[in-house]
Parts: structure tokens; C-alpha cells; sequence
């Protein structure tokens, strides 16, 4: 495929309704074609959800495996009548309080939903995006936009368009640059299908604050290390995710263990990254790279910043990062999710 175009489209207000700019775009999702766009999360890769055809060139352009579903994101409640069968009591609740953000339900499926688009499932997962260019592109497009994360398989999501351009460059034809992501992280994923609710994947809205809006205790389907207990119930989630070129390896918050776990590498001949807090990457001696995630304890900067740190490691040529790990509270503990997955050996299923 040719150079892909990267145009610019400035986010001026959340008020602002509409961007002129995303035609070209809008016109690329109904010829069937796939755009990376931004969203509060991540950056998406968007085709036509009801499209078995444009949505397999999603896959293509990032190497997905296909039993791995998509994320379909509609800009209005409406959009659900030619998606789901039943909207469950507990979905109903959830999206009165969290749409649009980043909260990604699934719902039982309607007929007309191509089965590549969620890997073969009975259900759709599907999320009202809290960004005005994602919900414009939505509604010019007129139909909702299947979208995982616009990186390659296996890398960690990109947070930037810069990111962007270095996994999709002549993949696709068209990136919209939005600036950087506010979050960072991808959604929270819960399984609204199902008698009692369960979170597949934590993110920025946390088990409590569910819990809060349905006056219940659910379950999450992921232990500490990351794995996945529930794999049918979310395939995605066995896949090695988030990881850089570098290994990257966890080590607790403590000045001195990261410094004799980089004298250790050292000593084996490997080049050290440290991505940390401001308190250890201004102490740390002899690390070939550091990169900082913000204050200790800041987990929204932590968060913002997380995949650019990965990421920014490949360009430097280093063999290990260090990376410190955080308090699993909050969104503490999708942070600690994603870097279980990044450090996890090769998996044999990619
Ligand atoms: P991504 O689009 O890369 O953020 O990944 C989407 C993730 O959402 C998948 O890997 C699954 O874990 C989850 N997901 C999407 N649709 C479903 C579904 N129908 N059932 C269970 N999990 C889903
Ligand atoms: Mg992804």
C-alpha cells in the first residue's frame, strides 16, 4: 500500500459538534476501508462494524489473530437497536453513568453482527468513546466503527500518533491525528451478558465504582499475574499483549532494588532501561536509559504515559527494562495488568 495520509484534526472543544475534516474519513469507513482515529483510551483502527470485509482488513493491518473480538463503538444509544438482542438491567445502569467513556460492555449479539468482528462469540462488545473527533467520525461515518487498538499485534497500544504512524505506516490510508491520548490505558471491558456481571479487563473505571452504580459485588475474570482465568470469555486476554522489543522485567518500588537489579543486568552484558517514578529515575546510577512515569503515586500521569515508555525503549537498542511496579488500587491495578502481560515469556499461541 501506498504512504498513508496523516491529517490533523484539532480537538477545540468537547462541546464542539462537528469536524469538516473527518469527510475524508468518514467517506474511507463507508467505502468499506480502515482509519485510525483517537479516543480518550487509545488510538483506534476503525472499519464498518457491519462489514465482515472491512473488518477483516483490520485484522490484517495489525496481525491480529482472529479469534480475538473487536470493540464496537457507536457515537448514540440508538446505535444498539442493529447491535445487540437485550439490553440487560445492569448494562442499563452502567451506561447511564459511564457512556461515553471508557467503559466497554458486552451484550448479547444480534444476528447481523459479523462473527469476525467478535471472533466467533455470541456477544458484542461495545463502548460509547469520550472523544469529539471518535464520536463525529461515528456519526458522518453513519455506522458503528469495530476498533481495537491501532498497533501492531502483540505491541504495546498507541497513545500518540506517532505511535500510530510507526505500526501502521502503508498498512492504511489514513490516520487522524488527534494529539496524545488522555488516558492511556484501554477500556475497562465487563460482561454484561451474563446473569451476574464480570469485568474481563480493568481500566480506568475500577471494580468499586461499578460496584457503586450496581449496588452488588461482581467478580473480575483476571488473577494478579495478569493471566486469564476466563479464557473463552474473553480471548484477547491469552495473547502476549503491551510488549516492546525490549524484556521487560517488574521489580518493586525501591531505590535499592533497582539499582542492584541494574547492576545485575549490567554484569550479564545487557543494556538497562529504567521506567519508573521521578523519585527512582533521578537516583538510579549506570542504566543506560531512563524514562519517568511521573510522581510516585500519580497513577493518571502514570497511566498517560506507560505505552510511550515502553515504546520508547526500542529506539535506544536496550535488552532490559526495569519497571517499577505499582499499588494495585484503582486503576493501580490495570497498570499492574498490562506490565503483568508486557513481562510474560513469548507465548507459543502468537
Ligand atoms: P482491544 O480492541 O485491542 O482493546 O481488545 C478488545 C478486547 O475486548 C478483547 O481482547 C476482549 O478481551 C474484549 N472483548 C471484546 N469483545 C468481547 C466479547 N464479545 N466478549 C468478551 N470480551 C470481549
Ligand atoms: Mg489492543
Amino acid at each position: 500500500m501506498k504512504q498513508t495520509e496523516v491529517r490533523i484534526v484539532e480537538k477545540l472543544s468537547t462541546n464542539q459538534q462537528t469536524y469538516p475534516q473527518l469527510e475524508r474519513a468518514a467517506a474511507l469507513i463507508q467505502e468499506g476501508e480502515v482509519v485510525a482515529f483517537p479516543t480518550e483510551t487509545v488510538y483506534g483502527l476503525g472499519a464498518n462494524a457491519l462489514s465482515a470485509k472491512a473488518v477483516r482488513k483490520i485484522y490484517r493491518a495489525k496481525g491480529r489473530p482472529s479469534d480475538n473480538p473487536l470493540i464496537v463503538h457507536i457515537s448514540s444509544v440508538d446505535m444498539l437497536g442493529t447491535l445487540v438482542d437485550a439490553i440487560p438491567k445492569s448494562a442499563q445502569k452502567l451506561m447511564d453513568v459511564f457512556w461515553p467513556g471508557p467503559l466497554t460492555i458486552v451484550f448479547p449479539k444480534q444476528a447481523n453482527v459479523p462473527d469476525c468482528v467478535t471472533g466467533g462469540l455470541r456477544t458484542v462488545g461495545i463502548r460509547m468513546p469520550n472523544h469529539p473527533i471518535a464520536l463525529d467520525l461515528i456519526r458522518q461515518a453513519k455506522v458503528p466503527i469495530a476498533a481495537p487498538s491501532a498497533n501492531i499485534s502483540g505491541r504495546p497500544s498507541p497513545t500518540t500518533v506517532r505511535h500510530v504512524i510507526e505500526d501502521m505506516n502503508e498498512r492504511i490510508p489514513l490516520i487522524i491525528d488527534g494529539g496524545d491520548t488522555q488516558v492511556g490505558l484501554e477500556s475497562t471491558v465487563i460482561d454484561c451478558s451474563r446473569s451476574v456481571p464480570i469485568i474481563l479487563r480493568p481500566g480506568k473505571i475500577t471494580k468499586e465504582e461499578i460496584e457503586a452504580i450496581l449496588g452488588q459485588t461482581i467478580d473480575e475474570a483476571m488473577d494478579h499475574s495478569g493471566s486469564d482465568v476466563l479464557a473463552p470469555c474473553a480471548p484477547g486476554m491469552k495473547y502476549r499483549h503491551y510488549a516492546p522489543q525490549a524484556e521487560v522485567k517488574l521489580v518493586a518500588h525501591s531505590e535499592k532494588l533497582v539499582q542492584e537489579a541494574i547492576w545485575q543486568q549490567k554484569k550479564a552484558g545487557k543494556s538497562v532501561g529504567v521506567l519508573s517514578t521521578n523519585e527512582i529515575c533521578q537516583t538510579v546510577q549506570a542504566a543506560d536509559r531512563v524514562f519517568s512515569l511521573g510522581a510516585a503515586g500519580d497513577l493518571t500521569m502514570c497511566s498517560q504515559r506507560l505505552y510511550d515508555g515502553l515504546r520508547n525503549f526500542d529506539d535506544y537498542r536496550i535488552d532490559v527494562i526495569l519497571v517499577t511496579t505499582v499499588e494495585e488500587t484503582g486503576v493501580g491495578k490495570a497498570i499492574m495488568n498490562r506490565l503483568a502481560k508486557a513481562s510474560e515469556e513469548v507465548s507459543d499461541l502468537l
